[in-house]
């Protein structure tokens, strides 16, 4: 190894680190491995990477020295305070125009720190989601990368390499400067709990209105995957419903109905909150598990708290089941076009210059939300890149309009029910919230002058704000 170098190091040897290398070796690039535990550099040279041209080293300091210049770092380590030690660890082993990447889950504005402190000594940042888990990472994960462009060319044949393809593309692109690259991948994990909560909703819908049984609702599932909502998620789904435990009995009825969350969700609806856009399927998706995992006080209420009697739907399953399918599409649509109102609110604030299309290409495949109708929303923006909302596409709104009605009757016979469907509903919510050229804010408006003297202005004269004095005294 003394004359040839590697063409990147990897630090972080954990699922995600191992199984890229891999994936890197797999396409031809020499990849230098290190760990801050350095045994595990040992064991995996030994052990996964045996016979490739992995090589490996026991300190930053030989990492550096075994790589070509520019030098190509990434980094995969558990995101925060490792990222930065790793970062400042590198610094002063590294010259102007090397590439550090960090392709963990972080948090955008981190990225952002990172770019410009790393800009100011002539170093080159890279700030990378990665979707797409274990499998992914080893078969061709989706990759957004964002941060100093210049670092793109440098990066682009190794990444695109790797990624996973969709329609012959890559799943991979430059994404846009500074933290635009976390930032999408924020979105993205925030519409796979959208995603999630709506495919659990209409399992409870199925599973205690209609009393289906795992394995009939597997079935449809299976009959969903072949049409429109044709999805990984809507796949896993089908499997997951089937599965049958070594007892005979369906796996997933005995699981615990408390649900984690690693914050990524939870990162994009604060988003929503702070730059004024309203992502509710994604929150209420981040509420829903917070209310999962309040098990015991639930358990508790429900020997207190009673809804109605009746709890089984009585008109005909087959449509039922239609509607719920259509139910489960038009709320999807919904939370995509939140999501990329999100996306676009932030390309904004932070000036950067998001190709839309090319993001949903990057979604298209390799990773956890990757479906059919992702290949859609990239014809929309295709079309119309300025498209300034996905409900305003017209595959879109004809598909919404196509699916209202069972939509509608699904909510209300869920309300009905007393069986709890938030997302499925604050997307219905949305929907007619958006489309009403009049919403009662004007009460809202009226209410504030009164309490506080905020101000309000007429319909009939925008932009000059007046205040009424409500109680005629003082
Ligand atoms: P992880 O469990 O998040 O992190 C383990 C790695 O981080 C190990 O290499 C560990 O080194 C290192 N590490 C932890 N604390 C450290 C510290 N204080 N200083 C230095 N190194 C430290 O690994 P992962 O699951 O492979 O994920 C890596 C990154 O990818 C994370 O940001 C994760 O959020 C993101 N990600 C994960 C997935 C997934 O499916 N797992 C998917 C997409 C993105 P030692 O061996 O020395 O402990």
């Amino acid at each position: 190894m003394t004359d040839t170098k590697a063409d990147i190091a990897l630090i972080g040897l954990a699922v995600m680190g191992q199984n890229l290398i891999l994936n890197m070796n797999d396409h031809g690039s020499v990849v230098c491995a290190f760990n801050r535990t350095t045994s595990k550099v040992d064991d995996f040279l030994n052990n996964e990477a045996k016979g490739t041209k992995v090589v490996g080293a026991h300190s930053l300091k030989e990492m550096v020295s075994k790589l070509k210049k520019p030098r190509r770092v990434m980094i995969l380590v558990k995101a925060g305070a490792a990222v930065d030690s790793f970062i400042d660890q590198l610094i002063p082993l590294l010259d102007k125009g090397d590439i550090i990447i960090d392709g963990g889950n972080s948090e955008y504005q981190d990225t952002q720190r990172r770019c410009k402190k790393l800009a100011e000594l002539g170093l080159l940042y890279v700030g990378s989601g990665v979707s797409g888990g274990e499998e992914g990472a080893r078969y061709g994960p989706s990759l957004m990368p964002g941060g100093h462009k210049e670092a793109w060319p440098h990066i682009k044949p190794i990444f695109q390499g790797i990624a996973a393809k969709a329609d012959g593309e890559p799943c991979c692109d430059w994404v846009g400067e500074d933290g635009a690259g976390h930032y999408v991948k924020m979105v993205h994990n925030g519409i796979e709990y959208g995603d999630m909560q709506l495919i659990c909703e209409a399992y409870h819908l199925m599973k205690d209105a209609l009393g289906m049984s795992s394995g009939e609702m597997s079935e449809v599932f299976d009959e969903w995957n072949k049409g429109e909502l044709d999805s990984f998620l809507i796949e896993i789904t089908a499997n997951i419903l089937k599965y049958k435990d070594d007892d005979g009995s369906y796996l997933v009825e005995k699981i615990r109905d408390a649900a984690g969350q690693k914050g990524t969700g939870k990162w994009t609806a604060i988003s929503g909150l702070e730059y004024g856009m309203p992502v509710t399927l994604i929150a209420e998706s981040v509420f829903a598990r917070c209310l999962s995992s309040i098990k015991d006080e639930r358990v508790k209420a429900s020997t207190v708290l009673s809804g109605p009697s009746d709890t089984k739907f009585k008109g005909d399953k087959k449509e039922f089941i239609e509607s719920i399918r259509k139910a489960l599409y038009a709320s999807k649509i919904v939370s995509y076009a939140q999501g990329f109102m999100l996306l676009r609110e932030a390309a904004a604030k932070f000036g950067w210059k998001l190709n839309y299309g090319g993001i949903a290409l990057m979604w298209r495949g390799g990773c956890i939300i990757r479906s059919v109708f992702l290949g859609k929303i990239k014809e929309a923006f295709d079309k119309n890149s300025d498209l300034s909302n996905l409900l305003l596409d017209k595959f879109f709104s004809d598909a919404i309009h196509e699916c209202q009605d069972g939509w509608r009757q699904v909510v209300s016979q869920a309300v009905l029910l007393g069986i709890p469907t938030p997302a499925l509903s604050c997307a219905l919510a949305f929907f007619d919230g958006y489309r009403s050229a009049r919403v009662p804010a004007n009460l809202i408006q009226a209410q504030r002058d009164y309490f506080g003297a905020h101000t309000y202005e007429l319909d009939a004269d925008p932009g000059k704000f007046v205040h009424t004095n409500w109680t005629g005294t003082g």
